[in-house]
């Protein structure tokens, strides 16, 4: 097995097995953050891109899925599995990659502010279009072969339609080398999402480590929303929501919905300004009363998800209109780090001003705009511009779809017997080392800390 990315970040997520006569890649991320991360997708994938004979994805996040339409561009013909929702939920998440891919170089290239002449796309909507072909879906707790290697999808309860892997390895004489993948995994007891299913025996675990080093604590997000919001509506501010539109913006409108309909909360105008998001909650509506999320919540309408003064902001020219409303108000877009997306003409516009909140809700990880925010840069880059941050810039805890520290050792001490290696990736290197000493004295297993590249015999 070969850790060719998601270790010693939380991106990039490829983690390839091999037998002697086969191969399949477990996700097939693409790098973000920290430019030397980024450069690190344009550099190839570690791997003849032909060698895997499937590719199994755990859930649509770009860290998980994003260089697929790269990987097929450069010659990867076999099957990617997925589970229906994930299928549904990639295409939209891929082709609005592509999409940014394209209009960031055209603008680099308008601007000319890139150091590339021309600024090129790393891939196109076409190159996604065409990757997305080679997707078929399996549902959750059917064991389906792919090569000579048997796959099983179980619900990881961390956004929609996402899995933990349960990989069967053929050690030949009728053996099998057990390995479970976590993929990203989710919370347990919150709304939206189950909880993650228990982890079967296997011999080898690969476990994310995200918030390896974190506890998401138990203040209510409704309380924390509430302290940290009303302060800026009152004073007539708008409160900026960077929001990943896949499971995280729901989850916010949702503890909103709540909050509102409790009279906790005052019943400002909402904006997603995220075509994506609009999509992405269509979806979500369509899975509410399947075995994908919580079947606890109530959906007598369509859009019950959301409170009713949401308003969907679909075109650029709708997204304009947004700049010259009154606050206050509060606007949600993505994406959810500030690596891209419309969030940055929000950002561009709000934060120089004093009046205004920017409110964080995710992991930011290293080298983002996100990051550099939450650790108080007075200014950051947006469009080759430096921009002046006056505005106030909060961070709520609990909203994350990871999770925290301890449920992460809880659900390895869910499975019925421990497995005999834990390999520790989809961290940055201090979550990833504290998450191994946590683990140590409580399992027998052997803990490792895999670096970018490594390979290890399946024992
Ligand atoms: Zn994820």
């Amino acid at each position: 097995m070969v850790f060719h990315g998601g270790v010693g970040t939380v991106t990039g997520s490829r983690f390839l097995v091999s037998t002697r006569d086969d191969a399949v890649l477990v996700d097939c991320g693409l790098f973000q953050g920290l430019k030397e991360l980024r450069l690190r997708n344009w550099q190839g994938p570690g791997f003849d891109p032909r060698a895997p004979r499937a590719i199994v994805l755990t859930h649509a996040h770009i860290d998980h899925t994003g260089y697929l339409p790269r990987l097929v561009q450069l010659g990867y013909r076999g099957p990617i599995y997925a589970t229906p929702a994930t299928a549904e939920v990639a295409r939209i998440l891929l082709l609005d990659a592509a999409e940014i891919q394209e209009e960031d170089a055209a603008f680099a290239n308008r601007k000319g502010f890139s150091k590339h002449h021309p600024a090129l796309p790393l891939y196109t909507v076409k190159d996604a279009l065409r990757a997305l072909q080679y997707i078929r879906t399996r549902p959750y707790g059917e064991r389906f072969e792919a090569g000579t290697f048997r796959v099983t999808f179980r619900n990881a309860g961390h956004i929609l339609g996402s899995a933990f892997v349960q990989l069967e390895v053929p050690m030949g004489e009728d053996r099998a080398h057990r390995i479970v993948f976590s993929g990203d995994l989710g919370r347990y007891h919150q709304p939206i999402h189950t909880d993650p299913v228990p982890l079967p025996p296997c011999d080898t675990l690969v476990l994310e480590s995200t918030y390896g080093d974190r506890s998401h604590g138990h203040q209510s997000v409704i309380t924390q929303l509430r302290d940290e919001l009303l302060p800026t509506l009152e004073r007539g501010g708008t409160v900026l929501i960077p929001a990943f539109a896949v499971a995280r913006a729901q989850l916010v409108t949702h503890h909103l919905r709540v909050a509102i309909e409790t009279g906790r909360f005052p019943d400002v105008p909402i904006h997603i300004d995220s075509p994506m998001a609009n999509d992405v909650t269509g979806l979500y509506n369509r899975y509410l009363e399947s075995e994908y999320l919580d079947r606890s919540i109530p959906h007598t309408a369509p859009g019950a998800l959301f409170p009713r003064n949401v308003r969907f902001h679909r075109t650029i020219e709708d997204s304009k209109k947004l700049n010259n409303l009154p606050g206050p108000r509060i606007v949600i877009a993505s994406s959810g780090m500030l690596t891209g997306g419309r969030v940055l003409h929000h950002l561009q516009r709000l934060a120089p001003d004093p009046r205004n909140l920017i409110c964080l809700v995710g992991y930011q990880a290293a080298g983002t705009r996100g990051r550099a925010l939450l650790e108080g840069a007075p200014t950051v880059r947006v469009f080759g511009i430096d921009v002046d941050v006056r505005a106030r810039v909060t961070c709520i805890h609990g909203l994350s779809a990871h999770a925290d520290r301890d449920e992460l050792i809880r659900w390895v001490e869910s499975a019925p017997e421990p497995p005999k290696r834990i390999f520790l990736v989809h961290g940055e290197p201090p979550a990833a080392e504290s998450l191994a000493e946590a683990l140590r004295p409580r399992v027998p297993s052997e803990v490792v800390i895999p670096a970018m590249g490594e390979s290890f015999a399946l024992a």
